[in-house]
């Protein structure tokens, strides 16, 4: 493969190369619908998904839906999800996102991301999360991983979440950017290391200017 030389031709070619690597990328939160993908979502920060599909089954059995969790006692619901860490916190986020959902959208999670961020403990990253995988629609979640790899990939010259969402929302197809984001936080969680990226190991290496693989050898690959 050529090396393209627009910034649109490159991350073109590192989002064909992360499909072919990684066409099995899914959100890893367990859910069966868009308001438990949301409170599970919000319940992931500052946590691994892991743990949070090990809560999400008692929270669910006990609150199944926006009324339920809407009039959850603080207290009982911060106990089911204390392991997730910042539990009081989440708890106020979650029963006031599900106060809002009654309140406001009928009991329905909201399509449009000016909604969804309205929401307590809803930001664009959960926003987006949530237009990509429960509703299938355009959204561009913008993690740790997604800002590191964009820019080591020099996708983005920014630390700004929102402005690399733009940035790259403007490279790629509005229709790939849900799998771009997943593909990328795999690729960052296996392979681009926070702190010892695996470069010589790397399918994006040919297309890095971030690569520690010496210039000789990359050259010669
Ligand atoms: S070449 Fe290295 S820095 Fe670049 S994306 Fe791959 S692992 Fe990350």
């Amino acid at each position: 493969m050529g090396t393209p030389r627009t910034p649109k031709g490159r991350a073109r070619a590192i989002a064909t190369l992360l499909a072919e690597e990684y066409p099995e990328a899914v959100c890893e939160l367990d859910h069966r619908n868009p308001f438990e993908l949301l409170a599970a979502t919000i319940l992931s920060a500052q946590c691994t998904d892991a743990r949070v599909n090990m809560v999400t089954p008692a929270l669910f059995a006990r609150y199944p839906d926006p009324p339920s969790l809407a009039g959850a006692d603080l207290p009982e619901l911060e106990e089911i999800i204390r392991s997730t860490g910042f539990y009081q916190s989440k708890a106020k986020n979650l029963v006031g996102m599900a106060q809002a959902l009654v309140e406001r959208f009928g009991g329905e999670v909201p399509t449009k991301l000016e909604d969804l961020v309205t929401l307590a403990g809803v930001g664009r990253k959960t926003g987006n999360v949530v237009r990509s995988v429960a509703f299938d629609l355009p959204g561009l979640p913008v993690d740790t991983h997604v800002l590191r790899l964009s820019k080591r990939l020099g996708l983005t010259a920014s630390d700004d979440p929102v402005k690399v969402e733009a940035e790259l929302g403007a490279l790629l197809p509005r229709k790939e950017w849900g799998d771009f984001s997943l593909r990328t936080i795999l690729h960052g969680r296996r392979v681009c290391d926070a702190r010892k990226p695996r470069c010589t190991e790397c399918l994006l290496e040919p297309l890095c200017p971030s690569s520690l693989v010496p210039r000789k050898r990359r050259t010669r690959a």
